[in-house]
C-alpha cells in the first residue's frame, strides 16, 4: 500500500519503463482492445503515432490548467488568476512542440479563447469550493492484482476530494447522455476505485465525472457515481482475463461500427489485410 498524498506528478505517463502489454493494464488499454482490437494493434503492438487533433489538444490543455488549479490548491496557497493564465498560455506553446497540431488557418485562435473560456467557466461553476484541499492531485497509482492471476493495473487518477471522492475531468463537444454516462465510464471508474483502495487501504466515497461541454455557451456537467460494487470489480476482472487471453493468442480481430468514424486508424484498417 502507498500513501496517496504525494507531490502530484506533472507527467501523463502512466506505465514503468519494462511495461509490456499482458503485465501491465490500465483503463484505456481495456477500453481499446474491447472496442476494436485491430485498433488496440495500431496503437500499442505497432504503436504507430498519429498526428494530434485539435480537439485532443484542447482538452490535454484544459486538463494542464485544472491540473495547475488542483495543485495550488493542493500546496495550500490562494487561487492567483493571472499565473493560472499563464500557465496555460505557456503550455499551450510547449504542449506542440512534443505533440505538433496541424491548424486550419485561424483555427488556433479561436480554439485556444474556446479552450480559455472553457477553463473560466469551470472556475467559476466548479462545485469544489476554491478553500478545499484536495486529498491527492494528478496521482499516478498501481495495484498488483497477482493475487488474482492478473496483471498489474495502473492510473493516473485527476483529483481526489476530501474523504475519497474520485474525480476525472473530461472535455467533450456534447452534453453527456445522462442516463448512459456512468455506464460508459464504468470500466475507467472501476479501475480508478481499485487504485485509490490499493493506495489507501479504504474504500472511495463516490466519483464524480466533470464534464467541460464545448457548446456555443460552454457549460458544465457533473455526473455521480456510487462506490464501486463487488459485482463492478467481478466484471471488471473477468474484462482484465479477456484482455490478456486476447493479447496472448494475437487476437486482434476488427470491429466496424460507429466507432470508426473517431479511429485514427481508418486509413490503414481499410487497405485491409491479415489480421
Ligand atoms: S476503422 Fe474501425 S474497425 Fe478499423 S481499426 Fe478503426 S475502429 Fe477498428
Amino acid at each position: 500500500m502507498i500513501a496517496l498524498a504525494n507531490p502530484p506528478v506533472s507527467t501523463n505517463r502512466a506505465f514503468p519503463a519494462d511495461d509490456n502489454l499482458t503485465s501491465v493494464v490500465s483503463a484505456s488499454r481495456l477500453n481499446c482492445f474491447h472496442s476494436c482490437r485491430l485498433k488496440f494493434y495500431f496503437r500499442y503492438v505497432l504503436e504507430m503515432v498519429k498526428p494530434g487533433s485539435a480537439a485532443l489538444f484542447v482538452g490535454k490543455a484544459v486538463h494542464a490548467a485544472l491540473q495547475q488549479w488542483s495543485t495550488v490548491r493542493w500546496r495550500g496557497l490562494a487561487h492567483d488568476a493571472e499565473a493560472l493564465k499563464a500557465g496555460f498560455l505557456m503550455g499551450w506553446v510547449t504542449g506542440q512542440e512534443d505533440e505538433p497540431v496541424s491548424w486550419e488557418a485561424g483555427e488556433e485562435d479561436d480554439q485556444q479563447a474556446k479552450a480559455w473560456g472553457l477553463v473560466e467557466m469551470y472556475l467559476r461553476d466548479t462545485p469544489v469550493p476554491a478553500e478545499e484541499k484536495p486529498e491527492a492531485v494528478e496521482v499516478r497509482v498501481e495495484a498488483d492484482l497477482a493475487k488474482h492471476g492478473l496483471p498489474t493495473l495502473v492510473g493516473i487518477i485527476d483529483l481526489v476530494r476530501p474523504g475519497g471522492r474520485i474525480v476525472d475531468f473530461k472535455t467533450s463537444a456534447a452534453s453527456p447522455n445522462a442516463e448512459q454516462v456512468i455506464h460508459r465510464n464504468e470500466t475507467q471508474l472501476t479501475a480508478y476505485g481499485l487504485l485509490y483502495r490499493e493506495a489507501t487501504g479504504k474504500h472511495e466515497a463516490g466519483f464524480e465525472l466533470h464534464h467541460l461541454v464545448k457548446t456555443k455557451v460552454p457549460k458544465l456537467v457533473v455526473s455521480e457515481a456510487p462506490a464501486i460494487t463487488e459485482s463492478q470489480k467481478t466484471r471488471f476482472f473477468r474484462l482484465i482475463e479477456s484482455y490478456t487471453d486476447g493479447v496472448e493468442r494475437e487476437d486482434y480481430v476488427p470491429s466496424p461500427g460507429l466507432q470508426c468514424s473517431a479511429c485514427e486508424f481508418f486509413a490503414e484498417c481499410r487497405k485491409g489485410g491479415a489480421v
